[in-house]
This record gives structure tokens, sequence and C-alpha cells, in this order.
């Protein structure tokens, strides 16, 4: 079943029963406090906490979301995106937790010939907190699931909250047994990987209001007087279960890309499925994983209006381009890569996204310019920079490369700190990150001065260009630590 299929499935049922269908918002979340849309809740929170009235009782999406927080993950786990699709359905004050768990199951194990999924359903496993005997109940005695397969947890590990005062539930998740050949028995709640006991939909069950407290450490101090059902399902995990895949990153709106990389690069995928111990050829996968990844995010991001940029979202999106190329780099492909790839991307995804096709000279010039302005620095930066791990490895003790050279790689040749950092990380050296940091606070301290220095008009040409330069050159990247889907999702 193709991933637009699937798609189309679950607004079709969903419509069916009753859901008000509404359309993905842009990845550029409407939600002002985080940078991007993580889950398909972001446009109902409204709804959810109950400050807005809500215009349905019930809706369904399919929402585009970016999470840079799994950003490590990318092409090392089974299931993690940076950008991925966000299936969901809504209840405000309307039905609850027996109503989400009969619309999960009956989707989920429906026949294919009747709309459905077609999943076995001896074959899925919950996770409920210890104290929901209403779900318990409904699973194991209306449902019939086996009691074994619905696994208990204390409420830390399985609650929902915004992180501050106000609505919070627990939730109850759905996993997919992907066989003994993915990890032992056991379930979910010792499948700490993830890689069996496939995750792919979160029923959260809004019921309770939360006092003060910082993460999990708070206290139920009420109940709602109307209640909330919020969910997301994967899609790209549903298609990689239904496509027999192993992975996300070979269905069919990711694989093409992997299979351009593949071609381009004269190397093969698949070598390394042994994992790590497979040395090179597990590298080059994750690469080619990456590559894909990071070119559907890059196109996604770019089609939403965002562009590349020194600090937020523009920043994430360069580290998104940076990290693409930088990996076909690694995979031997020294010549401009994005002409083919994201075109390979953009037909990949069109089927659901048709005005990628209408806005493809734009989304294509923005994604080609900063690859070849990233193609100039890395050019430049290389040489320099293995010249200083080489340096740096043949003193004795630890290798650290020194903060100077991280500082003249940033400021001759444009290298921000993180590249700098992960590019010495893979020859195994570290970076005196605290030298460097000195550095640049005595040049902001000299641009401050020389600024100065200018208003009472003692400046000249070269000063002028060095303040410039310190303002806008490449600035501490901010994105990945703005974990702002924890502070909404579970
Ligand atoms: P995981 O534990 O696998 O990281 P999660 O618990 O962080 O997932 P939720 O916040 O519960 O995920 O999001 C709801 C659903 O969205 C998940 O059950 C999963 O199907 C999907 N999902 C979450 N993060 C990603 C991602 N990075 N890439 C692809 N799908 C994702
Ligand atoms: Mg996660
Ligand atoms: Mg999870
Ligand atoms: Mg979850």
């Amino acid at each position: 079943m193709r991933t637009s299929e699937i798609r189309t499935r679950w607004l079709d049922y969903f419509a069916a029963n009753d859901h008000e269908i509404r359309p993905s918002v842009p990845l550029v979340s409407p939600e002002p406090s985080i940078l991007f849309t993580v889950a398909g809740m972001v446009p109902f929170i409204p709804y959810i906490l109950g400050t807005e009235p809500a215009p349905w009782p019930r809706a369904a999406s399919v929402q585009k979301c970016i999470r840079t927080n799994d950003i490590d993950n990318v092409g090392k786990t089974t299931r993690h995106g940076t950008f991925f699709q966000m299936n969901g359905n809504f209840s405000f004050g309307d039905y609850f937790k027996e109503g989400a768990i009969d619309y999960a199951w009956n989707l989920l194990t429906g026949s294919t010939d009747e709309g459905g999924y077609g999943l076995d359903g001896d074959r899925l496993w919950m996770t409920i907190w210890e104290k929901d005997q209403v779900s318990f109940d409904h699973w194991t005695r209306v449902i019939g699931v086996p009691a074994e397969r619905v696994q208990k947890l204390p409420f830390e590990e399985i609650s929902w909250s915004t992180g501050q005062p106000g609505p919070a539930g627990s939730c109850c998740e759905i996993h997919y047994d992907r066989g003994s050949a993915y990890g032992p028995d056991g379930g979910p709640e010792v499948d700490v990987q993830g890689d069996r006991f496939l995750e792919i939909w979160n029923l959260v069950f809004d019921e309770f209001v939360r006092g003060e407290g910082r993460g999990h450490d708070f206290e139920l101090v009420g109940k709602l007087d109307r209640t909330a059902i919020d969910t997301g399902a994967g899609l790209e995990r549903l298609a990689f279960l239904l496509q027999d895949k192993p992975n996300m990153y070979e269905i069919d709106e990711v694989y093409p890309v992997i299979a351009a990389a593949q071609e381009m690069s004269g190397r093969t995928y698949g070598l390394g499925a042994a994992g790590p111990e497979a040395g090179d050829a597990y590298h080059d996968d994750v690469r080619m994983r990456v590559v894909a990844d990071h070119v559907r995010s890059s196109l996604m991001l770019i089609g939403d209006g965002v562009r590349p940029g020194n600090d937020g979202r523009g920043y994430v999106l360069r580290r998104l381009i940076r990290r693409a190329v930088r990996s076909m780099r690694l995979l031997g492909v020294d010549s401009a890569s994005l002409p083919t790839l994201l075109t390979v991307s953009k037909e990949a995804m069109k089927a659901s996204y048709p005005e990628l096709d209408t806005n493809w000279s734009t989304i294509s010039e923005v994604a080609y310019a900063e690859e070849d302005a990233f193609r100039r620095t890395l050019t430049a930066g290389t040489t320099i920079l293995d010249t200083a791990v080489a340096e740096a490895k043949n003193r004795s003790g630890r290798p650290v490369l020194a903060g100077d050279r991280a500082f003249a790689l940033h400021d001759t040749y444009g290298f921000p700190i993180d590249l700098t950092l992960e590019m010495a990380a893979e020859q195994g050296v570290e970076v005196d990150e605290d030298g460097f940091r000195v550095l640049m606070e005595e040049q902001r301290e000299r641009a401050r001065a020389d600024s100065r220095a200018k208003k009472t008009g003692l400046s000249d040409v070269r000063v002028f260009h060095e303040i410039q330069k310190s303002m806008g050159g490449p600035s501490i990247f901010l994105g990945y630590t703005e974990s702002a889907a924890d502070a909404v999702v579970t």
C-alpha cells in the first residue's frame, strides 16, 4: 500500500466516522512558543486546553511535522525522521477512551478491502497507565486482547501534559511486534530500543488537571470538566509495516533518494544490515538514510517558506542541507548533489503534496544556492581542519583540537563550531570549546570597541567589514537544544 493511500485511508475512515477533516498546517508552527509543528495536535491546542470553543466535536488530520530532537536517531533507528507525517484523530469533549480505542483497533486490523490497514491484531501490544482500569478492561474484555499484551506502566512513563499547570492525562500506546528476528520477547515494556515492538500510535487521554512541578514531577490536583482525545500515528511507521520494509527510510516516499545516492556514489546500499559491527558498510547505509531524510525535510521546509539562515528555523534548515551534502561527500560524491536528489524527493512526495510542483522553481533555487555556498565553505575549510586534526593527534595525551584553530575555521572559513565539532569527532578528536568561546568573546568585544570608535569617526573600511562579519557570521547552533517537542508530546 503506497504511503499516499495509507494517508487517504486514514482521512476517509475518520470522515466516515463523523470527524471534520482538517488540512495540515505549515511546518512553521502556528504556536509562537515552538519552532516547528511537532505533532498533529499543535493546531488544536486551544480546543484541547479549552481556551477556545472547538468548532467541531471531532476532527482528523495528517499533519506535517519536524522534530529536530530526533536528528541523531535518523538513519540509526528504524523509525525516526526529522520530517514525518502524523496521522491524528481528536475529540473535544466528545468520545473518550473506549471510542478512541475502538477506532484505533478497527482501523489497524480492519480488512484492506473495507478501508482498513489489515494488520494482524495478534501482533499488537499496548502500554497503558497502571491505574487506567477503563482502558485495561476495554482492551481485554471488549476487544479481547490477552491481558499479557496490555502492559501497565507507572504514570511518569506514560503521562502527558503541556509542562505547566493545566490539562494532563495518561496515554495508551499501540506497538506492533515485528517478530523475534528483531529482539527478545517481553513486549514494549522491556524493548527499550523499540526495534522489535514498534510504537505506531499514541492515544492521549486528557482527563486531569495537574499542578506545579518540573518534568514528570507534578501532582494531579483535579479532573477536567471536559475531557479530550488527542492521538498520533506515524504515517511512515505504518507505511514501513504495510510495505514490508525494514525501516521508514525504505518506503516509497523516501527510498528513491537512497536509490539515487547509491547510483551517484557507486556504493551499494544495504550491505551494513548487521549494524555497527559491519563497519564502513554500515556507515554508508546510515549516510544514505541521513541523506534521504534530510533532503526530504529540506524540501518540505523550503516549501513551507523557511529560508536558510543563521539562527532559529533558518539554521535548522541550513544544518539539514549541510548534513545531507556532507554525507554525500563522505560517500565520495564531491559534485553538487541536490539538483538530482531534491528532484527525486519531490517526485516521491508530490502525490500527497502537489504544491511542491507548483512552487518548484523557488524551492529548487533556494536549495541549490545553499548547497553551492556550503560546498565553497567545505572546500576551503576541510584542508585546514584536517591539518589541525593531524596536529592534535601528533601531540601526546588525549587529542584535542586547539581553540584558536576552531576559531580560525569559524572566522576565516565560515565553519560553524558545530560543524568543526562534528567533523573532528568523526576523526576521534575533541575540540577545546572553552578556548574557542573565549576567542569569540574577545572578537565580540573588539567589534563593540570598533563600533564605538566608528561612531566617533575613527573607523575605516576594514573595521566596518569586521563588524559586519561578527554580526552576520555563522552563529552557534541553538536549534537542537530547543526540545519544545518534549513539552507537548510524550
Ligand atoms: P518514539 O518513542 O518512537 O520516539 P514518541 O513517543 O516520541 O516516539 P509521540 O510523541 O508519541 O512519539 O508521537 C506520536 C507518533 O508519531 C508516534 O507513535 C510515532 O508513530 C510517530 N513519530 C514520533 N516521532 C517520529 C519521528 N521522529 N519520525 C517518524 N515518526 C514519528
Ligand atoms: Mg520520540
Ligand atoms: Mg515513545
Ligand atoms: Mg509516544
